[in-house]
């Protein structure tokens, strides 16, 4: 599959619903969304829908997320370029290549042997490097490189991962789906102090669930 005008002009379109009807502001948000090709981090046979905004199914069961998922979750971060971003849940990887696209210096775990193997092939086809990709348990996080300026967590948690919080720097953020499986609330925790932390809730979203363990 490559990338052609028919699959650009798509994005455009996309962006620009992402921009009128989603709300999404953040231009750096925006401008990664446009440049990374979403089509190709799906089966071919979505290839046609990759640009509607839709989730689709990939390997082990799990699922790339909306476009305006991706783009609200990105937008809560309130990410500055060479910011570290712990990513939790790399999937298919292309939620990571918009934090890559918006030059974030990029993390990221997965528990599913066979996604954490596509998207590192993915990502390297596409000339896109995240600093580190590690098949683990993203309860645990990443102690050695903290702390990270960011986190993102692409699955929905039943309980707080309160490790997470700890490798969060302080005036770090970390946007969390947090609730049981059948409904989340996007959640955004700011680092105030080691101890403080503000709370915000930003809508129900249905992701799938943050796992123990890893599956090889
Ligand atoms: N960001 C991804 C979304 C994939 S869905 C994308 O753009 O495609 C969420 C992912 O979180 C799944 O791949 C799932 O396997 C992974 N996941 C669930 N629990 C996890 C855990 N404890 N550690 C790491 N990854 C986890």
């Amino acid at each position: 599959m490559q990338d052609s005008f028919v699959h650009k002009g798509k994005r455009k379109i996309l962006v620009e619903y992402l921009r009128e009807k989603v709300g999404i502001s953040d231009e750096s948000v925006l401008k990664a969304i446009n440049e990374v090709p979403r089509h190709l981090f799906l089966e071919s046979i979505f290839e046609d829908f990759a640009y509607e905004d839709r989730a689709f199914p990939i390997l082990s069961k799990q699922t790339i997320s909306h476009p305006s998922t991706v783009a609200e979750q990105t937008e809560l971060l309130e990410l500055q370029e060479k910011e570290k971003v712990l990513e939790i849940g790399t999937g298919s990887g292309y939620q990571t290549a918009v934090l890559i696209a918006m030059n974030a210096v990029v993390y990221t775990i997965e528990r599913q042997k066979d996604l954490h193997d596509f998207s590192q092939k993915k990502l390297r086809e596409l000339y896109l490097r995240p600093k580190f990709q590690s098949f683990g348990d993203g309860f645990a996080g990443l102690p050695t490189f903290a702390p990270f300026d960011k986190i993102l967590v692409t699955c929905g948690a039943e309980i707080l991962p309160t490790e997470l919080l700890h490798q969060l720097k302080v005036g770090g953020i970390m946007v969390i789906p947090l609730g049981k499986t059948e409904e989340q609330v996007l959640t955004r925790f700011t680092k105030k102090s080691e101890k403080e932390f503000e709370k915000e809730e930003f809508g129900a979203y249905k992701f799938v669930p943050m796992l123990n363990d890893t599956n090889h």
